[in-house]
C-alpha cells in the first residue's frame, strides 16, 4: 500500500514528459493505472491529446540539430551516465514495474531492470561504433564515401508486457544514432517509461531528446504516427495494430520498424534430454505470465517422448507458485489486466470443445479473486488449425502436439502466420543444424528458449513484423546512409557531358 502513495506523489504533476518537463495531458480524458494483483488504482492521469503530441514532436524537432551534432563520444557519455542512473534506482524501477504490470518482483529485479541497464551500457559503447564505408575511388574521377545519418524525429509506440525494457529498446538505439524520440507507452503502464525519460534528462541528455506522451492508441498513437514532422514509426505490439499503423504511415511514406506478435514453436526431437526440454518449456511458457512475444506456446514433441513430456510438464506446472507479485517466492503473478485475463480465459474455455485442458484453465479460485490471476495451463489434443494453436494467447498457456518424422515436426512448427522465435531440442548436431536453417523465425534457440543478449538482434519475419531491436543491427532501422561523391578532376567539360553536349 505504501508504494501506491509514493507513486501518486511522484507523478502528481502529470504523466506526460515533454521538453524535459513533467506535465498533465490535455485530451480531456483520464486513464487509471490499475495494480492487477489487487485491483486498486495506482494513478489516474490526464491522457495526451493531439496538442500534447504536437508539443512533444516540436520539442524533439528542436532538440534534433544539437543532439545529432554532438560527437559520438559525447552521446556515449550521456548514455553511460544514464546506465549508472538507472542502476542507482534499480530497486524503485523494479517495484514500480511490478506494481503496474503485476509481474513477479523476482522477474523485475533479475531480468527487466538489469536487462535495461545492460542495454543502456551496450548502446553507450555502440554509439561510438556506427560503421561507415571506407572512402574510395569507384570511378576514376571521383571519391565516394558513405555517411550514416540519423533519420530525424522517431515516434515510438510500446506495449505493456515489458514496459521499461520496451521503452529502452525503442529509445536507446534511436538516440545513440543521433535521433530524438517521442515515445507513447501503453496507456496502462506509463510509469517506468516516465522514470526512464527523467533519468535521461538527469544524465545530461538535453530537454527534448526523449519525450513521453501517455495516452491511448487511437488518440495519441495515431496522431504521433501521422505527424508530418515524425520521420519514422517504431512500434512493438499486436499484429492488428501494426497493420493499422503501417496503413497510416504509408500516407506519409514513413520509415517503419514493426515488432509484432508471435506464436513460438518449441520442437522436441526424440533424442532430446526430456527433463531439460520439459523444464525449458514450462519456464519459457510461463515467464512474465506468458505475456512475452517469444514465449513457448506450441510444443511439438516427437512421438516416442510425447507421453513422458506431457506428464513432466503437467507435474512441473503444478509446482509453480501463483501469488502476490511482491512476494519474492512468487513464480507467477497476475496477468497485466483483468480484461486481458478474461481474453486468455476465453481462448482456453473455447478450446475445451476440441481439446483437453490437462491442468490449469482457471483463475486459481477464491484465494486469488482480488487479482487478474490465471493458472498455468496445459492443453493437449488441439488440432493444428485450431485457435489455441494458431492465435496468440499471450498468457500462461502451452499447447502440446505430437509429431512423427522430422519433416513433419518442422513443417508443423512453420505452419503459422508468425515468425518471431522458435526453439529445437536435440542432441544431434545435424538435426540442430537443419532446424536452425529451416525454422522460419527471427531467432532460433537450440536446447534453450527465451534468453536474449544486448549484442544480438531481436525481431521477426512474416506477420511478426520486420526490423531489429538491440545490437548494432538496430542502427539499420534508426539511420539512413547517404552517398557523398566528390569530383577529383576540377575539369569543366567532363567526359560524361557528351551525353548532353555531343561534340560541341
Ligand atoms: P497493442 O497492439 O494492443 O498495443 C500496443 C501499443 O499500441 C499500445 O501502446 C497501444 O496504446 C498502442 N495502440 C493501440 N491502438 C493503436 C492505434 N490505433 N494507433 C497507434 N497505436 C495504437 O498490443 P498490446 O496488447 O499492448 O501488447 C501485446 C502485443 O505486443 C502482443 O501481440 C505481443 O506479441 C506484442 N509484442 C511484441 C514484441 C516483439 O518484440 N515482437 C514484444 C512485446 C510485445
Amino acid at each position: 500500500m505504501h508504494h501506491v502513495r509514493d507513486v501518486a506523489e511522484r507523478f502528481d504533476r502529470g504523466a506526460q514528459y515533454i521538453a524535459g518537463e513533467q506535465r498533465a495531458g490535455t485530451s480531456g480524458a483520464t486513464y487509471s493505472v490499475v495494480d492487477p494483483a489487487h485491483g486498486r488504482t495506482v494513478l489516474t492521469y490526464a491522457t495526451a491529446g493531439p496538442a500534447d503530441v504536437d508539443d512533444a514532436v516540436a520539442a524533439a524537432k528542436a532538440a534534433l540539430p544539437g543532439w545529432a551534432g554532438l560527437t559520438p563520444g559525447e552521446r556515449s557519455g550521456a548514455l553511460q551516465r544514464l546506465a549508472a542512473a538507472l542502476d542507482a534506482q534499480a530497486e524503485e524501477l523494479a517495484r514500480t514495474e511490478t506494481l503496474q504490470c503485476g509481474k513477479p518482483i523476482r522477474l523485475s529485479t533479475e531480468f527487466d531492470v538489469p536487462g535495461t541497464v545492460d542495454n543502456t551500457a551496450f548502446f553507450a559503447g555502440a554509439a561510438r561504433h556506427l560503421e561507415g564505408v571506407a572512402a574510395a575511388e569507384y570511378s576514376a574521377d571521383h571519391t565516394s564515401y558513405v555517411r550514416r545519418e540519423p533519420v530525424g524525429v522517431v515516434g515510438s509506440i510500446a506495449p505493456w508486457n515489458y514496459p521499461l525494457q520496451m521503452a529502452a529498446w525503442k529509445i536507446l538505439p534511436a538516440v545513440a544514432a543521433g535521433n530524438t524520440v517521442v515515445l507513447k507507452p501503453a496507456e496502462n503502464t506509463p510509469l517506468t517509461s516516465l522514470m526512464f525519460a527523467r533519468a535521461a534528462t538527469a544524465a545530461g541528455m538535453p530537454a527534448g531528446v526523449v519525450n513521453i506522451v501517455s495516452g491511448t492508441g487511437p488518440v495519441a498513437g495515431e496522431h504521433l504516427v501521422a505527424h508530418r514532422d515524425v520521420a519514422m514509426t517504431s512500434f512493438t505490439g499486436s499484429t492488428a495494430v501494426g497493420r493499422r499503423i503501417a496503413a497510416i504511415a504509408a500516407g506519409g511514406v514513413k520509415r517503419l520498424h514493426l515488432e509484432l506478435g508471435g506464436k513460438a514453436p518449441f520442437v522436441v526431437f526424440d533424442d532430446a534430454d526430456l527433463q531439460a526440454a520439459a523444464e525449458g518449456a514450462v519456464a519459457a511458457a510461463l515467464i512474465n505470465g506468458g505475456q512475452d512475444c517469444t514465449a513457448a506456446t506450441r510444443a511439438y514433441v516427437q512421438r516416442p517422448l510425447y507421453d513422458a513430456f506431457v506428464a513432466a510438464v503437467a507435474d512441473l506446472m503444478a509446482t509453480v507458485r501463483l501469488g502476490d507479485p511482491f512476494d519474492p517466492a512468487t513464480d507467477l503473478g497476475p496477468l497485466s489486466s483483468f480484461a486481458h485475463r478474461d481474453r486468455v480465459a476465453g481462448v482456453v474455455d473455447r478450446a475445451r470443445a476440441y481439446a483437453t485442458v490437462v491442468t490449469g484453465g482457471d483463475d486459481g479460485g477464491e484465494r486469488f479473486a482480488a487479482g487478474a490471476y490465471y493458472r498455468p495451463t496445459l492443453i493437449t489434443g488441439a488440432p493444428q488449425d485450431s485457435e489455441a494453436v494458431q492465435s496468440e494467447i499471450f498468457g500462461p498457456v502451452l499447447a502440446v502436439l505430437p509429431f512423427d518424422s522430422d519433416d513433419q515436426g518442422l513443417a508443423l512448427a512453420n505452419d503459422s502466420p508468425y515468425g518471431l522465435a522458435a526453439s529445437a531440442w536435440t542432441r544431434d548436431v545435424f538435426r540442430a543444424g537443419r532446424a536452425s536453417r529451416e525454422l522460419a523465425a527471427g531467432c532460433v534457440w537450440i536446447n534453450d528458449h527465451i534468453p536474449i543478449v544486448s549484442e544480438m538482434p531481436h525481431g521477426g519475419t512474416r506477420s511478426s513484423g520486420f526490423g531489429k531491436d538491440m545490437s548494432h543491427y538496430s542502427f539499420e532501422e534508426y539511420t539512413q546512409v547517404k552517398h557523398v561523391m566528390y569530383d577529383n578532376t576540377a575539369v569543366v567539360r567532363k567526359d560524361w557531358h557528351r551525353t548532353v553536349f555531343a561534340d560541341r
